[in-house]
């Protein structure tokens, strides 16, 4: 499989923002969208005209990058939000926000979305009782995510559980640290995704 090799922080100083690439480093000073907050490379800093079509690609961008999902999986994930009811956007940021990766890394199992990914491959998770080894799976309401008593003492999993005390569990999901287990109370609705994205930009990219 394909895979992004740049420099993380690059990708967050591209995109003007903090998307959270880097574990528990995003939440201190070393931050690099903190200490030098302007684009990458020699002309970060000009000024430059922004087209529309520019700004509907960097939230396409921004959203892709933050999830770190590669441009022809999202495509695919813009085109099953199209085919279902309601509002295109919200479909397309629900379908993320309920990648299995996505879902471990926000009950703080692992440190990034990244990290998660890997932990996943790895057969680290099981869902419902069954080991599980594919990240990009959807998860569904009452769906339980665990961590099975040989692979609780991994240190990863101790390191995220600090990092997520900072960020927060959101309201969709329930936590169970003592048990190593999170359950799905519910599919998450726009209202729980904090991420700052104006979706109705990706929508208007891709219905060019
Ligand atoms: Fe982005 Fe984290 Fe790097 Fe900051 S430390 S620039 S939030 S990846």
């Amino acid at each position: 499989m394909a895979k992004y090799t740049e420099a993380k922080c690059r990708l967050c100083r591209r995109e003007g923002c903090k998307l959270f690439l880097k574990g528990d480093r995003c939440f201190t000073d070393k931050c690099a969208q903190v200490r030098r907050p302007y684009a990458p490379g020699q002309h970060g800093r000009a000024r430059k005209k922004v087209s529309e079509y520019a700004i509907q690609l960097r939230e396409k961008q921004k959203t892709r990058r933050a999830y770190g999902v590669l441009e022809r999986q999202f495509h695919d994930y813009f085109e099953k939000a199209e085919m279902r009811k309601g509002v295109t956007g919200t479909n397309l940021l629900v379908i993320l926000e309920r990648r299995l990766d996505n879902v471990i890394y926000k009950l703080g199992f692992a440190n990034s979305r990244n990290q998660a990914r890997q932990m996943v491959r790895h057969g680290i998770f099981e869902l419902n009782g069954h080991k599980v080894n594919i990240p990009s799976l959807q998860v569904s309401a009452g769906d339980v995510i665990s961590v099975p008593e040989k692979n609780r003492k991994i240190p990863m999993i101790a390191q995220a559980a600090e990092t997520t005390a900072k960020r927060g569990c959101p309201g969709w999901l329930e936590i169970d640290p003592a048990n190593f287990k999170g359950t799905v109370k519910a599919l998450p609705t726009r209202d729980d995704i904090q991420f700052p994205v104006n979706e109705q930009l990706i929508v208007e990219l891709y219905s060019k």
